[in-house]
């Protein structure tokens, strides 16, 4: 018995064919895609389940987003206008003031709009290295998206002991690995050379000894430092620590690499590391003389380089679609037309993420057997046809917003862009209150013309210059009760 059937839909499988069929047919059964066929029309009058007709509609893969915190989901514009720098340090101020003032209920808030989000925008998977990963796993859980969560182990940026942060992190594995009919799966996410403590490696080493099968999810060479924060850990480089641990092969996950060179690449590539790259986020540290992302070498040397959306405080986006598109521009901008084609992009993710977290036997395409991670992008409108090269109009002309229908493990999550697996209403109810009490707690002035740190900040800012006019023109008042 079929459960799901979506007929007449341009089924972009991502297979290794790379087949796309003009008018196929997916069938579902039992969350698992049972047949790829073209429709025939008895699909029409299907007596499945549900059936779904896509004509004119293309069905892709469910999008995975490589890398993720999701911790600080709510202070979307707190600090859209700061620099790389200024931000840096704005966020490390919250996080230790906003755990002990918000509590639990902040970053329910927070997990549970960002799992809305995620759906929204096409995320059926996502890769998390958060502070409270436990609510995460409940929040992921309970919305039906597919996520693999990393405890963020980092005893030089928060206040618990390696031993202490270790000890949680295991009793996360034990109680939420391979939970929610195996739709959440947990990481080992050291934060990186520049947050941990040798004590702190050596812990993850036994970690990842006692669980072989997890990914380790960490961030590498993100600053000009990266060295010595790596020979404080006995390391000679970022990558020679992780290989003196015994973390460097295809099991790892490493993200950032803004300060890798061409040798890194080639190590990074010989171990069978995946790359996780978040281009609009880095283009925040890209001045000047700064080096950026090598990956002319990761393509040369043949590593698997994805992509990721990072924090979503830097530009306030969830949109996976967008940020490929950025990585190619930025990629071309920096190194020259054509470093991807549109298909790379495609794969990047979907099907080569899936590789990345070792999902790639369940999702990452649309073939039988594998679990039924699927969204329905329409792109018959006017914004997209008439066309040719259908990858090239997903990566450069099909936003989010674009995204109608999402399936993941063969439930229904969102159909005709309305979300059915969560309480809309309750989560963006509970995302105001809580924007408030980060408001109240935290000293940050807000309002429709901008965001101000709070007086003890390192940091003063003014308002963005045109919502300072319309203050102007308006009158502070009008301008200002109009806060969050
Ligand atoms: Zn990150």
């Amino acid at each position: 018995m079929t459960d799901l059937l979506i007929h007449d839909a341009i089924v972009v499988t991502v297979n290794q064919e790379h087949q796309i069929l003009k008018n196929g047919s997916v069938r579902v059964t039992d969350g698992v895609v049972s047949s790829v066929e073209p429709t025939e029309p008895g699909d029409r009058d299907s007596d499945a389940e549900r059936v779904i007709d896509a004509s004119g509609k293309v069905v892709i893969p469910g999008l995975i987003d490589a890398h993720r915190h999701t911790d600080f989901t709510l202070v979307q514009g707190l600090f859209s206008e700061l620099s790389g720098d200024e931000l840096l340090k704005e966020a490390f101020a919250l996080y230790h003031t906003a755990e002990p003032l918000l509590g639990d209920s902040f970053f329910e808030a927070a997990w549970r709009l960002a799992c809305l989000r995620q759906l929204t925008h096409g995320v059926t998977t996502v890769n998390a290295m958060d502070f409270t990963p436990e609510i995460g796993a409940s929040a992921i859980g309970a919305s039906g998206l597919r996520g693999v969560i990393g405890p963020e182990l980092a005893d030089f940026l928060a206040p618990a002991s390696a031993a202490e942060q270790l000890r949680a992190a295991r009793r996360f594995i034990e109680a939420h690995h391979d939970t929610h009919d195996g739709r959440v799966t947990a990481s080992i996410a050291p934060g990186g050379e520049a947050g941990c403590s040798r004590a702190l490696w050596e812990g993850v080493a036994e970690l990842r000894a006692d669980y072989p099968d997890l990914r380790l999810h960490t961030h590498l060479y993100d600053s000009t430092e990266a060295d010595t924060m790596a020979a404080g850990s006995g390391g000679d480089d970022p990558l020679d620590l992780l290989d003196r641990y015994g973390l460097l092969d295809e099991r790892t996950l490493v993200t950032h690499l803004l300060h890798a060179d061409r040798d890194a690449a080639r190590r990074i590539a010989a171990s069978g590391a995946h790359v996780l790259h978040c281009p609009t986020v880095y283009s925040y540290f890209r001045a000047g003389e700064r080096t950026w992302f090598p990956l002319p070498a990761l393509r040369e040397f043949g590593a698997n380089v994805v992509v990721g959306l990072d924090d979503p405080f830097w530009f306030d986006s969830w949109d996976l679609f967008q940020e490929a598109k950025h990585a190619r521009l930025l990629a071309n901008f920096e190194y020259g037309a054509q470093q991807w084609s549109s298909y790379d992009l495609l794969k990047m993710l979907t099907i080569d993420a899936a590789r990345a977290l070792g999902l790639d036997d369940r999702v990452g395409s649309i073939e039988p057997g594998k679990r039924a991670d699927l969204v329905v992008v329409d792109v018959d409108t006017p914004r997209h046809r008439p066309y040719s090269n259908l990858p090239s109009v997903l990566m450069n002309t099909v936003t989010a917003g674009d995204v109608e229908t999402v399936v993941v493990d063969g439930e229904v999550l969102v159909e005709d862009r309305s979300v059915r697996s969560m309480d809309v209403e309750s989560v963006r109810a509970d995302a105001r209150r809580e924007r408030e009490r980060l408001r109240t707690h935290t000293g940050w002035e807000t309002s429709l013309a901008g965001s101000t740190p709070p007086d003890e900040s390192l940091l003063r800012r003014v308002a963005p210059r045109p919502l300072l006019r319309a203050v102007r023109q308006y009158g502070r008042g009008v301008v200002a009760q109009h806060r969050w």
